[in-house]
């Protein structure tokens, strides 16, 4: 997709220091502004639009339902728009500051449906039915930095940058770009309140990777999500694109995923080993219902990245192997010594939305369904 107009952005040209005079004006203590996020139409972009309150919110469930105009976000017909907001989660706006709030909500009908791209409310069923089990996971959200022309941010206009190999966990000019997002994006993680427990440069330059983990059940679809509203925030200051898309760059350029690494109390516990082979057990007789829900395209982004190259396994084939990062699924090195621990599903590509992800893995894995 070229850009048509824009080789800059207008954005990073703004002087910021002359907003900072306006964000220092004293705010009333009873007036907080709640910025209200959701998934839109695409399944893998956000939208967000804020409101004042005249109280502290200190759960979802004082918060008001709210709505917004379905057919701009590709979610209803313009003859019937309106669509509901329904908050879920409440974090701490490391914008704003102050009592300010990042409010996390699912989206609704006007018959109280769930909508299309509203994963979250089976994903809660399944959750639900799975809680004695205590399934935790930790996600790593890989994510590609671009120009405004849709170029990865600083390769050289109308060349390549050398091949892969100095650039993971690199450090140097020559080897990183934008480190500046990825520190700003970490701090407004911790702030905000998600469980962001790392980030490190990835195989391809100007692509990076934050984990959230672990997080039990529906928690870790909620924080991934307003991490990637986060992302999306901070660059935008910065006038740089992110981009999702599991392969960016075709050719011998690696792509990115959003490896989905899971537990259950049983497999955390002494020998939980055996409970971990079970699961790779079921998921080697589910690959085609995962492969459908690791993308918000029933495979066809995945397609693209899980070519058996490039640190994949290959889209047509389940497979599971010890610290093997050509394989589905991974049993990391130091699980394999404990004898406990986690597995690694490498198949979910970066735009996955995770509450299917973490669904369609407590269904096999837990519910045996
Ligand atoms: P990799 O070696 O594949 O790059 P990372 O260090 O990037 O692994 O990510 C590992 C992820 O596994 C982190 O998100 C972490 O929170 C998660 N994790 C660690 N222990 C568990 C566990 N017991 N259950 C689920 N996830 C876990
Ligand atoms: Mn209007
Ligand atoms: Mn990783
Ligand atoms: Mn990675
Ligand atoms: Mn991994």
């Amino acid at each position: 997709m070229a850009n048509p107009v824009l080789n800059q952005s207008p954005n990073a040209a703004i002087n910021k220091s002359i907003l900072s005079r306006y964000l220092s004006i004293p705010q009333p203590e009873d007036k907080i502004q709640a910025m209200y996020v959701w998934i839109d139409g695409s399944g893998e972009y956000v939208r967000a639009k804020t409101r004042t309150l005249d109280f502290i919110p200190k759960s979802p469930s004082e918060l008001p339902i709210w709505n917004f105009d379905g057919s701009s976000t590709g979610q209803s017909t313009g003859s019937n728009s309106d669509l509901y907001l329904y908050p879920v989660s409440i974090y701490r706006d490391p914008f704003r500051l102050g009592n300010n709030k990042l409010v996390l909500c699912d989206v609704y009908d006007h018959t109280k449906k769930p909508v299309a791209t509203n994963n979250r409310y089976s994903c809660l069923e399944a959750m639900k039915l799975a809680a004695d089990q205590h399934p935790w996971f930790g996600i790593e959200q890989e994510y590609t930095l671009l120009d405004m022309d849709y170029r990865p941010f600083g390769w050289p206009k109308g060349g390549f940058p050398g091949p892969q190999g100095p650039y993971y966990c690199g450090v140097g000019a020559d080897k990183v770009y934008a480190r500046e997002i990825e520190e700003a994006h970490y701090r407004a993680c911790l702030y905000a309140g998600v469980n962001i427990s790392g980030t490190n440069a990835e195989v391809m330059p100007a692509q990076w990777e934050f984990q959230v983990g672990p997080c039990e059940g529906i928690t870790i679809g909620d924080e991934l999500w307003i991490a990637r509203f986060l992302l999306h925030r901070v660059a935008e200051e910065f006038g740089i694109v992110v981009t999702l898309d599991p392969k960016p760059m075709p050719g011998d350029w690696n792509g990115a995923g959003a490896h989905c690494n899971f537990s259950t109390e049983a497999m955390r516990k002494p020998n939980g080993i055996i409970e971990i082979e079970k699961a790779i057990d079921k998921l080697s007789k589910q690959h085609i219902r995962h492969i459908t829900a690791y993308d918000p395209h029933e495979g066809k982004d995945n397609e693209r990245r899980l070519t058996g190259k490039h640190e994949t396994s290959s889209i047509h084939d389940f497979s599971a192997g010890v610290a093997n990062r050509g394989c589905s699924i991974r049993i990391p090195r130091t699980v394999s010594e404990d004898k406990c621990g986690y597995l690694e599903d490498r198949r979910p590509a970066s735009n996955c939305d995770p509450y299917k992800v973490s669904e369609a893995i407590v269904r096999t894995c837990c519910l045996n369904q």
